[in-house]
């Protein structure tokens, strides 16, 4: 058992704005424990709280300033923790602070750059590793990942659900045993056999979390997620299994809510955050107390799910962020006032271990067998009718596949049957007989003796069935071989063709769609996959690449308009800066990952080549002792003369360089796969964020339907009269909005409705129809003044609105551009403004 209180770190993070000095200072005291001194400026500690201290000083086991990495933070504070659960400890790390201080980026890390993963992957990370290295034991392990929102549980690991909200997703719920001991029903544990594995399930549930999140619910800052690694451990042989939890916790922000400017649902939430992290506080104010017998574990979800991490059967380690700006120095302390509470906990772990039932079960049924023979025996009871030919069958059966069986401790089961083991006996003898004459035989076979004929014909029959098995034996040898060369070539060539693909979808990409349908990436990712796991890799990133495909790769869906829009937004978007620069770092990972397997294939040639040459070079002739009392013909080797010595310091040396290179090269994959799924993750966020604009343009479009552009009515505009006379009905029939004015600077509109399909394949006016336009019709006075656009509509309503809303969107973006354009706006606008003039003429095509 080890006991400990809970371990508590700060760490703060770097501000957003230039440092404010004097805000803070990180000391150590006279047993180098160090503190953490907030100075609270004049202006605010006045009115801060009653009394008037001006600095705060907080005891920390370390305290991580601004310019921590994230490897030293992991190194520091998760790698300790990840040790006891390979020995069978449970462990818990929480990070507690207020929103925006960091608790993310800690735990699961930032979603631009490989090295500011965060705790979750690394900690994967070191965790794989180790149990690659450890053979003494079988182990296994098992992922979720939970999420707590308002009181409800919810599994973000389901792959059967598509969330676009949190209630999508399966409900978990509480189940307490008589115990006392918690279980989450509903909760699906996903066994990973690899880190990559693990990693999907991390990117899988965080893009359930991103996903599911809504501007009402906010769920980053409201809710609770608890990932969790279970690992199970076994020596060979051993019955007693032990288990260990990890889990890893990124805590709702703990700000508290303001009292005013807070109603309606929005109260609810807050206070069901408070709540929730209230209850956490009872909980451990509880437990720092002495003498308090009953803690409030139950009153909420969080606390019961963390019940063992909280004064329990855990190893808790908790870490507060902080974001000591001047704004936010009440939050800070209060974070700080919170830890140090925390840090009087005290826990106390216990290895898990428990007999595997599945193995006492089958202990005991034995056990109870061997009873009910022995009994069976001692009452005597007889049976007397002879075997039947079935029972003997079945007996010499089980005696053959005794004898083959290499265990010394296997048994031969007949039962309680004396007829039974009489059998055996005799079969057994007549084996044993059969033995001795044939050993025998082998022995005179030599002999030859007329007398023996028979016995010698079995003898050559026996011979000639081993021959047999020995060819049969190297051919399949050579079988396997061969299939095995036949399936690296099938590999090449698919990697070839991948990689051919690759290229070609890299020079497509300027005029290719978003989101190419499958996942660019995806089989890339699979090449690299490593081979033991990919069947189990395959589903699982068939899952999430169905998951982010269906999210991401809506195009099939999209109309025209829609994916013209779609373009220009993700242009325009923030995301999509950081969406190319990791995309160009992956490109070059591709490249270097490239680069080192053909230098690794290279060098393990060449190994191969100097395995050879050496090996042919000890039989060589020059490399025999010549008469030395042994023949001259038979091939001695010499002891390693200089040419063997050579050989053998470039044999090592290329060895120990495919040694670094397979290392780099599984390092790279690890970053390449980190990175795609950071890419994945981008991208599900556009579209999302895309979809949310759209709707809203699509909403605003409905409420106001979009008028007339001025210009219209000094232009022209033209039909033959049969189609104006058709237009004409339909504008009686629709006569509500749904027209769009298309001004595009150009002095020249178009006409667009639903007949425009058949009607206006390519942009009119023509010239003659302007001549004629120029003079008013009666009809031009029934027709509103309508918009023209060059882009046909499909005559299917949805997918006209959609084109209809995205012109309005176009529209108002042009109106904006040109409003910042008159107001001496950057390139950039103006660049988008001959951009959406060039879409445009693609869109009338
Ligand atoms: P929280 O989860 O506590 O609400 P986040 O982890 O989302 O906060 O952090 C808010 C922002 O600050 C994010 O953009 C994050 O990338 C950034 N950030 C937080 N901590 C650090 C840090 N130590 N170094 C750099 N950026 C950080
Ligand atoms: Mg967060």
């Amino acid at each position: 058992m080890v006991k400990q209180t809970i371990q508590i770190f700060a760490r703060v993070k770097p501000p957003v704005r230039k440092h404010q000095q004097g805000i803070y200072s990180i000391d150590e005291d006279e047993k180098l424990i160090p503190s953490l001194e907030i100075i609270l400026p004049r202006d605010l500690a006045d009115g801060f709280v009653n009394n008037k201290r001006e600095s705060y000083k907080f005891k920390f086991q370390r305290i991580f300033d601004q310019d921590a990495k994230q490897e030293t933070i992991f190194e520091n504070i998760a790698k300790p923790v990840a040790g006891s659960v390979l020995e069978g400890y449970n462990g818990t790390i929480f990070a507690y602070g207020q929103t925006g201080s960091g608790k993310t980026f800690t735990i699961t890390g930032g979603a631009e750059r490989y090295s500011d993963r965060g705790i979750i992957p690394r900690t994967l990370s070191y965790i794989f590793e180790q149990l690659q290295k450890d053979s003494s034991k079988m182990y296994t392990t098992h992922i979720s990942y939970l999420e707590i929102y308002n009181e409800c549980g919810y599994d973000l690991l389901d792959p059967r659900h598509e969330a676009s909200s949190l209630e999508d997703l399966p409900k978990v719920t509480i189940l307490e045993d008589p115990d006392q001991n918690i279980h989450l029903k509903n909760l699906t544990l996903h066994q990973a056999t690899t880190e990559e594995e693990a990693l999907n399930l991390l990117f899988l549930g965080d893009t359930n979390r991103m996903i599911a999140e809504t501007p009402m619910n906010q769920a980053s800052t409201r809710s609770h997620c608890i990932f969790t690694i279970h690992l199970s451990s076994k020596e060979p042989g051993s019955a007693t299994v032990r288990h260990a939890k990890l889990h890893l916790v990124d805590l709702a922000g703990s700000e508290r809510v303001a009292k005013t400017g807070v109603g309606g649902h929005l109260l609810t939430e807050a206070k069901y955050i408070n709540l929730s992290l209230h209850y956490l506080e009872q909980v451990i104010i509880a437990l720092s107390e002495k003498h308090r017998s009953h803690i409030p574990y139950r009153n909420s979800m969080m606390t019961s799910v963390l019940r063992d991490s909280l004064g329990g059967n855990c190893m808790t380690t908790m870490i507060a962020t902080l974001s000591l700006e001047k704004r936010n120095l009440d939050e800070s302390i209060s974070t700080c006032r919170f830890a140090q509470r925390v840090a009087l906990i005290k826990n106390e772990a216990v290895l898990n271990e428990e007999i595997d039932p599945r193995l006492m079960i089958k202990r005991l049924q034995k056990e109870i067998q061997e009873l009910k023979d022995e009994l069976a025996m001692v009452t005597g009871e007889q049976r007397t009718e002879a075997l039947t030919e079935a029972e003997l069958l079945q007996l010499e059966k089980l005696i053959t596949s005794f004898l083959e069986d290499q265990d010394p401790e296997s048994r031969l089961e007949v039962g309680a049957d004396m007829r039974k083991v009489h059998h055996c006996f005799h079969h057994l003898k007549k084996l044993l007989n059969d033995k001795k004459i044939f050993g025998n035989n082998t022995v005179s076979n030599t002999v030859s003796s007329e007398s023996k004929d028979q016995d010698c014909q079995e003898a050559l029959k026996e011979e000639e069935y081993r021959k047999l098995r020995d060819i049969l034996k190297q051919r399949d040898n050579e079988i396997n071989i061969l299939v095995n060369m036949l399936k690296k070539e099938k590999k090449k060539a698919q990697e070839a063709l991948h990689l051919a693909g690759m290229d070609r979808r890299e020079f497509r990409h300027s005029q290719s769609p978003p989101f190419p349908p499958g996942n660019p990436e995806e089989g890339q990712r699979m090449r690299l996959s490593s081979a033991p796991s990919q069947t189990q890799d395959f589903s699982i990133l068939g899952n999430r690449s169905s998951l982010l495909h269906k999210k991401t790769g809506m195009r099939e869906e999209m109309s025209l308009g829609r994916q013209e829009a779609f373009e220009i937004f993700k242009r325009d978007h923030a995301d999509s800066v950081t969406i190319d620069d990791n995309k160009q770092i992956l490109k070059q990972r591709f490249s270097e990952a490239k680069a080192l397997g053909e230098s690794i294939n290279e060098a393990r040639s060449k190994i191969g080549k100097y395995h050879t040459f050496s090996f042919y070079l000890s039989f060589s002739p020059s490399h025999c002792v010549p008469s030395t009392g042994i023949s001259e013909n038979m091939a001695v080797p010499l002891m390693p003369d200089q040419q063997e010595e050579k050989l053998r310091s470039q044999l090592e040396g290329e060895k120990r360089r495919y040694k670094t290179m397979f290392t780099r090269l599984k390092a790279l994959k690890v970053e390449i796969e980190h990175l795609q799924l950071l890419m994945d993750k981008a991208k599900v966020k556009l579209q999302k964020e895309f979809e949310v604009w759209w709707a809203e343009e699509a909403t605003n479009l409905q409420v106001n339907p979009p008028a007339v552009n001025s210009l219209d009515h000094t232009k022209p505009f033209l039909q033959t009269s049969d189609s104006l006379h058709e237009q004409s009905q339909l504008f009686s029939n629709k006569s509500s909005g749904g027209w769009e004015v298309q001004g595009q600077g150009t002095g020249r509109f178009d006409v667009c409705d639903v007949n425009a399909r058949k009607i206006l394949p390519s942009p009119c006016p023509s010239p003659h129809s302007q001549k004629q336009s120029s003079t008013s019709t009666p009809l031009e006075d029934s027709i509103p003044k309508r918009p023209m656009s060059s882009i046909p509509l499909t005559g299917d309503s949805q997918t006209d609105s959609d084109i209809l809303a995205f012109i309005k969107a176009r529209q108002s973006i042009l109106q904006k551009q040109c409003k910042f354009t008159s107001l001496g706006g950057s390139s950039r606008a103006t660049g988008h403004q001959h951009l959406w003039g060039a879409h445009s003429e693609v869109g009338g095509e």
